[in-house]
């Protein structure tokens, strides 16, 4: 079976990295899309080298998961509304032919994610239909589509999966993302600590999710189809 996590920037696919690690670990593929290659997520480095950092962070993140990489290059915090992300998505679903897709909620705030998971929620119907021209075979069933969940964004999650086995791999590959983390911290010398203490903070939220499942950490998701899982997706 086929995982593919759909997201907007490099490091996005943290919501939901466990979830991978799990199920590369039996045996299933797993690819994360990016639709851009974060050239804006900084305060200084401009934009050129910016991309380069970020794609070679999440190479080494994906290489760590078991997973691979694909990116859409869109520009950063301007990823389109509409027709021209669905039909990217479109290709997408044709070219990876998933059985299950992870990405944001349409709903969520930030507006290059909510234009990701819109349209890749969208372009599932879109991929499955023959007179859909775009040059590409058609992917037909349409896979089950997972987003993002977490109590605190307002969207309540009603799918767990249970990542206790998977969480120093989650870690590890959180890790990665160097250029995204250390920016928060106020200076050179205190960024190794900050590092730290954020990744205390991300295990913490997974441990709370873990509790609300009764597993020791877990990702949360809402099940577009209506399905729910309680700590399993695939076999
Ligand atoms: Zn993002």
């Amino acid at each position: 079976m086929h995982l593919v996590l759909m997201g907007a920037h490099p490091d996005d696919e943290t919501f939901a990295s466990g979830t991978i690690a799990k199920y590369v670990d039996r045996g299933h593929r797993a690819t994360i899309v990016h639709a851009t290659r974060g050239g804006k997520g900084h305060w200084e480095i401009p934009t050129d080298e910016l991309r380069k950092i970020r794609t070679k962070e999440m190479t080494k993140a994906a290489e760590i998961l078991g997973a691979d990489v694909m990116f859409l290059d869109f520009e950063d915090a301007n990823v389109p509304y509409g027709d021209m992300l669905r039909e990217a998505f479109v290709d997408v679903y044709r070219k990876l032919k998933p059985d299950i897709v992870l990405t944001f909620h349409p709903l969520v705030k930030r507006d290059d994610h909510r234009m990701v998971g819109a349209a890749a929620s969208d372009a599932s119907l879109k991929a499955s239909l023959p007179l859909h021209v775009t040059g590409m075979p058609v992917h037909r069933p349409e896979p089950d589509i997972y987003f993002f969940g977490s109590p605190t964004s307002g969207h309540e999650p009603d799918t767990y999966i249970d990542i206790t086995d998977h969480m120093d791999v989650k870690i590890e590959s959180f890790r990665q993302h160097v250029s995204q983390w250390q920016k928060w911290g106020k200076s050179p010398d205190e960024q190794g600590d900050f590092m730290e203490r954020l990744i205390e903070r991300y295990t913490h939220r997974f441990r709370e999710l873990g509790m609300k499942a009764g597993v020791g950490y877990a990702e949360a998701f809402i099940g577009r189809s209506g399905k729910k899982y309680a700590h399993d997706l695939l076999p």
